[in-house]
């Protein structure tokens, strides 16, 4: 921690309020669509997984225009400072429960994440010089987003479903409130990075002037974008079809009390908190390239729906399915999300072009904004094909293609010239 900049906490408590806001509205949102007490709106169940599935999707899906802003003129500070602004307007007004407020509210969130969150993530980029650091800073990075996550899970869930929805929801923007003051009052560690082009006085015609190295660059990018999309769509069945499942086919009795299937939610943050560290430890003893890791995180998202069809086929002949099967299966999972997620970050802050990190990050979120929705398509399918079908299908999806990202991972690492990017950089 001591070898870490200052501004890598400001950050990291600036995600993890953020965060936070953002997972407890997410816990809330389905359970409060479809409730008939406390002014829930009485939805159908399938209305309110669609706009689950649609808002998401957009929330990630923006992090596009987010980047290109940043990129092209506010640079990621200002647009952080912007994109916390929009998202501390929009959860207040989700705690009025007025209808129409209540979309307006959706429309400040969605935009409000699409400014701060692939722009926060440039600027920890930004703080470092050196990859192994820069790795090892993404992954505490990581651990507090997943730290806000696990604080709203528990809260803000707890708080909406006992008090009222849109107690849960004001919570979640006082969150939010607290994470735009660290992040203000933070600006005096902040000072060299997040700057625009022309706060960097880098002379304008420079900016696009792609070499042949840099368009190789961006094209292994989107190959692995197409890996990444693959990994989440696997990944995001935890809110739909794994929490269903839970909920339908599993024994959660535990010394005589059922454990509510939402409770399963928090089981992800929970392992990033208690293994992120571990993951990085090995990273630093088994030197493996960014792109090998990624292959390796898709395998073992595949491996971890294998626990699901033990489960299935446990459910099949026994009626129901033992409750260790979910742990196996998140904590594979989980793993492989600490392969790909922090890795992805740092990996892209190295080797996109300068003047295009923010449209990257963008990108890449945008990428798993539709995985999110291809999930939720894929979980549905369920209900024809039955889930035994759908994990088989899904170990066999994400084991084949992160087997031929390792394949192939040497080639495309030598396409990228990574290696030049390691000196010449200031510190
Ligand atoms: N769980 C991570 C976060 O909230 C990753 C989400 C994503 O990349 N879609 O930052």
């Amino acid at each position: 921690m001591k070898n870490h900049p200052k501004g890598l906490f400001i950050l990291f408590f600036t995600e993890m309020w953020e965060r936070f806001s953002y997972y407890g509205l997410k816990a809330l949102l389905v359970l409060f669509l479809v409730s008939k007490t406390k002014g829930g709106y009485g939805w159908g169940e399938a209305e309110a997984l669609s706009l689950l599935g649609l808002f998401t999707g957009m929330v990630y899906i923006m992090s596009i225009p987010g980047g290109i802003i940043s990129d092209r003129w506010l640079g990621p500070k200002r647009s952080v400072m912007i994109g916390g602004a929009l998202l501390c307007v929009g959860h207040f007004m989700m705690a009025f429960p007025d209808p129409t407020l209540f979309y307006v509210a959706l429309c400040f969130i969605v935009a409000g994440i699409g400014m701060l969150k692939p722009n926060i993530s440039t600027m920890v980029g930004e703080l470092y010089t050196e990859q192994k650091r820069r790795d090892a800073g993404f992954i505490i990075f990581y651990m507090g987003i997943n730290l806000g996550s696990f604080l709203a899970t528990l809260s803000i869930g707890f708080v909406g479903e006992t008090y009222g929805w849109h107690y849960g929801f004001s919570l979640a923007g006082f969150g939010m409130v607290l994470g735009q003051i660290v992040f203000i009052w933070g600006q005096r560690y902040l000072k060299h990075v997040g700057n625009n082009l022309k706060q960097r006085q880098e002379a304008p015609k420079e900016r696009l002037k792609l070499s042949g190295t840099d368009i190789n660059r961006l094209v292994v990018l989107g190959i692995l974008f197409l890996v990444i999309f693959v990994f989440w769509m696997s990944f995001e069945q935890a809110g739909g079809l794994m929490n269903l499942y839970a909920k339908k086919y599993t024994n959660r009795v535990v010394f005589g009390w059922e454990v509510p299937a939402s409770m399963f939610q928090s089981i992800n943050a929970g392992y990033i908190l208690l293994f992120g560290g571990v993951v990085a430890a090995f990273w630093a003893v088994r030197k493996t390239s960014a792109i090998a890791k990624m292959g390796i995180g898709t395998i073992l998202v595949g491996v971890g729906f294998l626990f699901m069809v033990g489960a299935s086929m446990q459910r099949a002949s026994a009626g129901q399915s033992a409750l260790y099967w979910l742990f196996f299966a998140y904590w594979f999972h989980t793993i492989g999300e600490l392969c790909i997620s922090p890795v992805a970050l740092s990996y892209i802050s190295k080797i996109a072009p300068k003047a295009l990190v923010g449209s990257m990050m963008g990108a890449y979120f945008a990428a798993t904004g539709f995985a999110n929705i291809a999930a939720a398509e894929v979980g549905k399918l369920a209900g024809k094909l039955g889930e035994l079908n759908i994990f088989s299908g899904l170990v066999i999806v994400s084991v084949l293609t992160g087997s031929l990202l390792l394949v192939f991972a040497q080639r495309l690492k030598k396409m990228t010239r990574e290696d030049e990017l390691e000196e010449g950089i200031k510190e």
